[in-house]
């Protein structure tokens, strides 16, 4: 899930006019940079199945960056570093706020995670958390749409009543990655290598909070 995750990002950008949208896309997606450089690093372990072609997702062992316990630490971490970094900048109301929604952000990829997600076995005998809902991916990609697109008209109607102006821009970029994400989820053939899917993915998630926090993020505020 990718498209998804922005569109939980911009939903929420709706309760704070102030807070900007590229630290909450990049909130949404925490786990997914984390993931993709405990990869690279090898402490984390994704395979591309043999089944790829007809399945279109990967199998991952990602106890660190995804499970319960980690996205609490994580979410609770992210509310405690704005706190600490907003100290100048914004007052009490302010800083609580901002607080609350990128700790939900964090959260949010969890919840949208074990939606889609199998659950992958353990070494323990147990297994992770999962629904597994891309075991039937019309339907995923309809429930990913709708949360993309969903999330994305609560922001634009919050954005045009205030006035702001970068809209275009914010739904350009969500249009294209929701694009790729039903490509990925549909035709796209089998990586060439799981280095090439944590490289891509990792600029993806970094770029995509980057276009949102410069111009098009901040004129998109409101
Ligand atoms: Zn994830």
């Amino acid at each position: 899930m990718w498209a998804g995750h922005l569109g939980a990002a911009l939903a929420l950008k709706r309760a704070d006019r102030e807070l900007d949208l590229g630290w909450l896309f990049l909130g949404a997606q925490l786990q997914d940079v984390i993931l993709w450089v405990l990869v690279l690093a090898g402490v984390e372990h994704v395979t591309i199945p043999a089944d790829y072609a007809t399945r279109h997702y990967l199998h991952f062992d990602f106890p660190y960056s995804h499970s319960l316990p980690a996205s609490v630490v994580l979410a609770l971490l992210t509310a405690m570093v704005t706190l600490l970094v907003a100290r100048r900048r914004a007052d009490g109301r302010r800083r609580w706020r901002a607080a609350g929604l990128l700790a939900a952000a964090v959260f949010s990829h969890f919840v949208l995670d074990v939606i889609v997600h199998p659950a992958e076995p353990l070494p323990d005998g147990n297994s992770t958390i999962g629904m597994g809902l891309w075991d039937a991916m019309p339907l995923a990609i309809a429930i990913e749409l709708a949360l993309t697109f969903g999330g994305l008209a609560l922001w634009r109607r919050g954005a045009s009543r205030n006035g702001c102006g970068g809209i275009r821009g914010v739904i350009v970029l969500v249009v294209v990655v929701a694009a790729l994400t039903v490509t990925g989820m549909t035709v796209a053939p089998a990586p060439s290598s799981v280095r090439a899917v944590a490289v891509t993915s990792l600029i993806s998630a970094l770029a995509a909070s980057a276009i949102a926090a410069s111009s098009i993020g901040r004129l998109g505020r409101g």
